[in-house]
């Protein structure tokens, strides 16, 4: 029998067409899709205004995203983590941020990742597989339900490098802030990526009212590709040229990660290059301590030196916050309520 097709991963343009074929009229697919995307249902039968048969041929044919949540941990400060369970059973992570503008979600984008940062838990096992953008929708609305609030902003810094997994996120992207869906706008949406150079090109076309943000983590080549592989396909130089690029097409600020991991790429040094680097294109840098991943050799910079590196960078002219540690009891760095999945079944 031929595998069924995740429905929740179809743009309104395609539902509708799917269900031509099905001798449906156009209304069905509108009906169907804020079904999906807005009333957040987990089976055709709860679809209440739609013809049985149809219902019967639809499960035949499709299903609806929705993940099982396998593993749930809840912080004091209301920060949510989730090892959510994909129809085909991989696992991923999606976690719940609680700010005073909003909740936001940040989502996984592939099962698994395969840039090999070596800070990183997610990368440790490769790339499994990507992730259908139905799936991707399904880790907020997952979110959502659970929590009973509405999520107002997503962060596409889960498992995964979004870009590596391009078309299905495009999608998602346009099925999230569909006004016929949860509606979340672009302007509060940020895509975090490690730097792929012909991706960002790409993504700059599609102009969208989204905020880039670049996991840079290092200000010269010798310290970045000891810290991250992708630095020696894409170096420092094209990397920041692309950004310059996006910025100038666009017309958006883009923003820095740097995740400092102490000795490393948390000295004056590193903090005057840093600056060198970005000063003047008004763009704003995230500092994190590193959050320390078993198998990895790097320690986390302590929060003085964090606060040093900081006014460091102010003072030559840079904007610098520290990003605050949300569910730091609960929230094991990104990946590893994964991982502990994955050993324990090994
Ligand atoms: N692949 C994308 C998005 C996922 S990672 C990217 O690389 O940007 C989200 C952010 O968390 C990135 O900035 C990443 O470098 C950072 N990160 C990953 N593991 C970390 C850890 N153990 N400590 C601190 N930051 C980490």
């Amino acid at each position: 029998m031929e595998q069924k097709r995740c429905i929740t991963s179809l743009t309104a343009e395609q539902l509708t067409a799917e269900l031509k074929a099905m001798g449906q009229p156009g209304f069905r697919a509108k009906q169907i899709f804020r079904w999906v995307h807005q009333k957040l249902v987990t089976e055709f039968s709860q679809m209440t205004d739609q013809p049985k048969n149809l219902i019967a041929q639809l499960e035949q044919s499709f299903y609806i995203a929705a993940p099982q949540i396998e593993r749930r941990q809840e912080a004091k400060d209301g920060t949510v983590k989730y090892l959510l369970r994909m129809a085909d059973g991989n696992c991923i992570e999606t976690v719940v941020m609680r700010y005073h503008y909003g909740n936001t979600v940040c989502v996984s984008t592939q099962v698994g990742c395969r840039m090999g940062c070596r800070f990183c838990a997610s990368t440790q096992a490769g790339r499994v597989r990507d992730l259908e953008a139905g799936e991707i929708c399904s880790e907020i609305y997952t979110a959502q339900k659970d929590i009973g609030e509405r999520i107002s902003h997503i962060v596409l810094m889960g498992i995964g490098e979004p870009l590596d997994n391009y078309d299905q996120v495009m999608t998602f992207l346009h099925l999230i802030s569909s006004p016929e869906g949860v509606n979340i706008g672009m302007r509060n949406i940020s895509l975090s990526t490690c730097g792929l150079v012909p991706m960002i090109d790409r993504l700059a076309q599609e102009k969208l009212q989204l905020t880039l943000s670049v996991s840079l983590h290092a200000p010269n080549n010798e310290i970045r590709s000891s810290m991250m592989p992708v630095n020696n396909a894409y170096p420092v130089e094209p990397l920041m040229e692309a950004v310059r690029r996006y910025q100038d097409t666009t017309g958006r600020r883009v923003s820095f990660e740097y995740s400092m991991v102490r000795g490393v790429n948390d000295t004056d040094a590193c903090a005057r290059q840093l600056a060198h680097l970005i000063r003047g294109m008004g763009a704003h840098v995230n500092l994190i301590p590193i959050n320390p991943v078993d198998g990895s050799p790097y320690s986390a910079t302590d929060a003085e030196n964090v606060r040093r590196f900081q006014t460091k960078l102010t003072s030559l002219g840079v904007n610098a916050t520290v990003r605050r540690r949300l569910g730091s009891e609960i929230s094991a760095a990104c990946g590893q309520l994964r991982r502990e999945e994955m050993q324990g079944k090994a």
